[in-house]
């Protein structure tokens, strides 16, 4: 799916859209990942310069990242809406929040090392214990 991709939050107080293309789904098991959204939490990625953000987003510091990474979630709802990191020039947006259809895929789960004991990602589907390998195969844009 080309052109602008849009989304939001659960009440709509937050609408976003992403000037640009948006990366395979990369589905993580870590353990700040599950506190935050409740299960692995499934994103996609944008550059951050093509990500435009209408309403208030609360960000608060992902407490054990090593990324020194930030949480972005729907002031007035709540809904798990983004992820950055200063370091970063793209952020992670949650797969979820994607107005439909999506074009998108899944390509990986991360982080299974911390996954929950009753969450297995599929047969067949590419894990890996730890953050996407920075040798794993090229994950494609759309
Ligand atoms: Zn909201
Ligand atoms: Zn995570």
């Amino acid at each position: 799916m080309s052109g602008p991709h849009t989304g939001g939050c659960l009440c709509g107080a937050v609408r976003y859209e992403v000037r640009g293309p948006l990366r395979e789904i990369l589905i993580c098991h870590c353990v700040e990942c599950r506190r935050w959204a409740g299960r692995a939490w499934a994103a996609t990625g944008a550059r951050v310069d093509d990500l435009v953000i209408e309403g208030d987003v609360a960000w608060r510091a992902s407490p054990e990242s090593e990324y020194n990474a930030d949480r972005g979630n729907c002031a007035q709802c709540g809904s798990c809406l983004f992820w950055r990191s200063p370091g970063f020039d793209r952020v992670s947006i949650g797969a979820g929040t994607l107005d439909e259809p999506s074009g998108l895929r899944v390509a990986a789960h991360i982080w299974l090392e911390q996954g929950a004991d009753w969450e297995a990602p599929p047969p067949g589907m590419p894990t890996y214990p730890r953050g996407y390998p920075a040798d794993g195969p090229a994950l494609a844009w759309h």
